[in-house]
């Protein structure tokens, strides 16, 4: 007999023996061996306990559990019942119109990755639910797909095979450590949460991705960046402590309130941009900075894209060293103004350079605007506009901020490639070439600051095969320049088929057997290349 028939042969024996009320299963029945013995004794044991509780009828029990070892979609089923128990019933969503909203990002819709039919969203509200959500997961082979505020440019939350949608939503507690300048965070709490709560103890927590929906858990799991990366880093750099929920449900306390330590393997470095493939992360110890007194805001239009490039690292090599610097186009940057009903304050040049300036002391953050200033005229700036006002400052940031919302729908793709800082007028330069040759317009905005530009290729090119040419020339273009084809948006499930333009076979070699070691049986995130 194979093994699987004998399975099959072992459940529906298991839940007769239900329904006669006949009490312990005769194991020595089963000539299974090894771990297709253990799983279907386990299946029967748990198939004969959901029959018993009434939780499915001993008919629906038979039709799931035969199916059970064939077909994933169908364990759900079974392993949704046995979550209800563990979570509670309100907690444990199979209606599709509940789960819709949890299951696509913000990637563009012609790109976007199509999620799966069959899916039960769960919502655990502690650490030890995680963990025995993923216990279970993995003992059905059930995949399941972390998702944060699904703010992500590249489906890396989106559930492609019929399986769990994991969120913590729930645990979103976070407790602000003044004495430590730390936040002990909750993975469900959102970036808008952090912010205020650092405020509120009169901190500052400096990275500002574009989404303050975003939550702790996805802005590590995607090692996030953001307009103030320049000077304090990505969130790698704010990362002190991890938990994390292995796939096989144990749990994993890494680091600390620590700004030193070097015992052993610093794993927790690998599950910051692991992009919820290895763990789930489900509390963070972050670094907090004290607020800066002054602030500073710097609004420099050029007429030349390339021009306003090349004043970039002549800013970051004169010592200097701004929050953050913004390259926009003028007509996206208006655009995403009349998206939010404001108005942008300067309306010269094709392009412009936002830079803030920060400091504990007016002459300091003064002479740096002076400095910057002179620097953008020396490269062909038209003006230097200075804002001083926090809230005028607050409302050019939230204004940034709403590009993407504002262009998306025209949208085919937002590339996030990055080159040495020094470069970018270089890759502005291969851009205009590219865009001539095929005949388009390819605005770009980003972390100028960082050497990082989303270029937008627009939904009215000809057709889906030359925007796949075009997005393979810029990644060529990048990569020629020393760069990469994802500076913060990460791989997801976008980006997977270009990896080869960036990493080794070697390369993903290793992260393939690393994946293997957190997740032998592949059920957390499953994506192809890994
Ligand atoms: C308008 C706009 C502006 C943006 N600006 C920026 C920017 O400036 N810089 C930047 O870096 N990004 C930016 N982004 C992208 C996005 O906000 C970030 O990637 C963010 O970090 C995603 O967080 P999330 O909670 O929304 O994660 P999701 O999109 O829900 O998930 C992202 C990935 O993280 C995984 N994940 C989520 N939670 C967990 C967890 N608890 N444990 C393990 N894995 C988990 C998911 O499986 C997925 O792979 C922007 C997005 C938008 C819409």
């Amino acid at each position: 007999m194979s093994p699987s028939l004998a399975l099959n042969n072992l459940l529906m024996f298991a839940l007769i023996m239900n329904t006669t009320t006949r009490p312990a299963l005769d194991i020595s029945l089963t000539p299974l061996y090894g771990r297709g013995r253990k799983l279907a004794l386990k299946l029967a044991r748990e198939a004969r306990v959901i029959a018993q509780q009434g939780l499915l009828t001993t008919a629906t029990s038979a039709r799931e559990g035969s199916s059970l070892h064939n077909h994933g979609a169908e364990a759900l089923s079974i392993v949704a019942e046995l979550l209800k128990k563990v979570l509670g019933d309100e907690w444990v969503v199979s209606d599709r119109d509940s789960i819709e909203g949890y299951i696509y990002d913000e990637t563009p819709e012609p790109i976007r990755p199509k999620a799966a039919e069959r899916l039960v969203l769960v919502k655990p509200a502690s650490t030890e639910e995680v963990s025995r959500v993923l216990k279970m997961a993995n003992e059905y082979r059930v995949p399941v797909f972390p998702v944060g505020g699904r703010t992500g440019l590249v489906g890396g939350c989106v559930p492609t095979k019929p399986g769990i949608v994991l969120s913590l939503e729930r645990m979103n507690r976070i407790e602000v450590d003044r004495e430590n300048l730390m936040a002990v965070a909750e993975a469900g709490a959102t970036l808008g949460d952090l912010m205020k709560a650092a405020e509120g103890a009169g901190l500052f927590f400096p990275p500002r991705p574009g989404d303050e929906g975003a939550q702790i858990g996805g802005l590590i799991a995607t090692n996030a960046g953001g307009v103030r990366a320049v000077k304090y880093g990505v969130m790698r750099n704010y990362v002190r402590g991890l938990e994390v929920v292995l796939p096989t449900g144990e749990i994993l306390k890494l680091g600390g309130k620590l700004l030193k330590n070097n015992a052993g393997y610093d794993l927790m470095q690998l599950f910051i941009g692991s992009e919820g493939t290895l763990g789930v992360i489900t509390k963070a110890v972050i670094r907090l900075f004290p607020r800066s007194r002054y602030m500073v805001t710097l609004i420099a239009p050029f007429n030349s894209r390339a021009d306003a490039l090349r004043a970039v690292p002549e800013i970051l090599r004169s010592g200097v060293m701004p929050l953050a610097i913004e390259y926009v186009h003028l007509k996206d940057i208006k655009r995403a103004a009349e998206h939010i009903g404001e108005k942008w304050p300067v309306e010269e040049g094709q392009v412009q350079l936002i830079i803030v300036l920060d400091g504990m002391r007016f002459e300091e953050v003064f002479y740096a605007c002076d400095e910057v200033a002179k620097i953008c005229e020396a490269h062909g700036a038209l003006d230097a506009l200075i804002v001083d006002n926090p809230k005028e400052q607050e409302r050019v940031l939230r204004i940034r901020g709403s590009i993407y919302t504002a262009i998306k729908r025209d949208i085919w793709d937002t590339l996030d490639v990055a080159v040495p800082p020094a470069k970018l007028g270089d890759l502005m330069d291969a851009l205009d070439e590219i865009a001539s040759r095929y005949g388009v317009d390819l605005s770009a905005c980003g972390h100028a600051g960082d050497g990082n530009l989303h270029v937008h290729i627009t939904r009215d090119v000809e057709s889906s095969e030359v925007a796949e040419m075009i997005r393979r020339d810029i990644y060529a273009a990048a990569v020629k320049l020393g760069g990469t084809i994802t500076g913060e948006h990460g791989v997801g499930k976008v980006r997977a088929k270009s990896l080869d333009l960036v990493l080794s076979e070697k390369h993903v070699e290793m992260m393939r057997k690393i994946k293997r070691v957190f997740d032998p049986n592949g059920i957390l995130n499953p994506v192809e290349y890994l």
